[in-house]
């Protein structure tokens, strides 16, 4: 066994949390957990117990999480609303050699959490960024829904206005990976229906309230799923919604072919019905067709 490598079996090397006195300067960037208390590393115990300050989207909850750990690191909020003005004075504090820990409420923070902006200025201000990896919701629930993981995108959070929805949907409809979305059991039915129209029939899954009591995972292909969630009304809890890639039939028709197919189609159909046909053919989603056959037309 190679000596630099902590025996794990030693106690010491499953004690926490374990402070460290080398603990670089620098930004760590330190992921907590989604609901389970205890899916919290080892590692994240050690930085949060070994920072000269601890910077919280929300310092109610994180000593929460402090306090089951015996943790006793000074905090101070970091939110959106007072990010762009405490900023600068938290750089200053960095470029002074401080080592600094950033936790959001839940999850790897900057991920649809506050951070990104302190990350960058530390970056441009040479101070570096160490991530303390953990949990993430997306993770989480990529995991559990059972569709393609060699490729997915992070889409975030889904529009609140209905109005936007399609259109923001539409953005990744040809995207060539699994789709992952952040949902509220409010807007759960109304969104999973948009999807259906703009994604057609693909395979989805809802991820609900994952590592905590209440915690399942529903799999179904999104017209089914919408149906389901617009008859049970909205459901309790945090929620992931993830959606599978395009078929390969989908993924064959590029733009061009789309194209030709639609001009073939009009000669002898209306705008309607021809994007009708090619949506038959292609798979692809009758609106987005529509929109496109008119845009041709026009040119034409
Ligand atoms: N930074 C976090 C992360 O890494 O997952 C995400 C923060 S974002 C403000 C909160 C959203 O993440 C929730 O509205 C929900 O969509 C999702 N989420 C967080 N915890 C979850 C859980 N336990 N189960 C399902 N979704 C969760």
């Amino acid at each position: 066994m190679r000596s630099d490598i902590p025996d794990p079996r030693r106690q010491d090397a499953i004690s926490w949390p374990k402070p460290d006195p080398s603990l670089a300067p620098g930004l760590y960037i330190v992921s907590t957990p989604i609901g389970n208390l205890r899916d919290i590393t080892f590692r994240a115990l050690d930085v949060l117990a070994g920072a000269d300050l601890i910077l919280a989207e929300d310092t109610r909850i994180t000593r929460r999480l402090l306090e089951t750990y015996g943790v006793t690191t000074t905090m101070r909020a970091y939110h959106d609303h007072n990010a762009a003005e405490i900023r600068p004075e938290i750089i200053a504090q960095l470029e002074g050699g401080a080592r600094i820990a950033q936790v959001s409420d839940a999850g790897t923070p900057l991920v649809s959490d506050p951070g990104f902006k302190l990350a960058r200025d530390a970056i441009d201000a040479g101070i570096g960024v160490i991530p303390i990896p953990g949990a993430s919701a997306a993770l989480a629930g990529l995991a559990a829904a059972g569709l393609p993981t060699d490729a997915f995108l992070f889409a975030g959070f889904t529009p609140p206005k209905s109005g936007k929805r399609a259109a923001f949907f539409e953005t990744f409809a040809r995207v060539p990976a699994t789709l992952i979305f952040y949902e509220s059991g409010p807007r759960l039915a109304d969104s999973l229906a948009a999807m259906a129209d703009v994604f057609g029939p693909r395979p989805a899954a809802v991820a609900r309230e994952l590592t905590k009591r209440f915690e399942e995972t529903v799999r179904g292909d999104l017209p089914d799923l919408a149906a389901r969630y617009a008859e049970s009304g909205a459901p309790k809890g945090e929620i992931v919604v993830l959606v599978g890639p395009p078929s390969e039939a989908e993924a064959e028709w590029d733009d061009a072919r789309i194209d030709t197919a639609l001009k073939e189609a009009m000669e002898a159909d209306s705008v309607k019905d021809a994007a009708a046909a090619v949506a038959k053919a292609s798979g692809l989603p009758r609106r987005d067709l529509y929109q496109r056959a008119l845009a041709l037309k026009s040119r034409a």
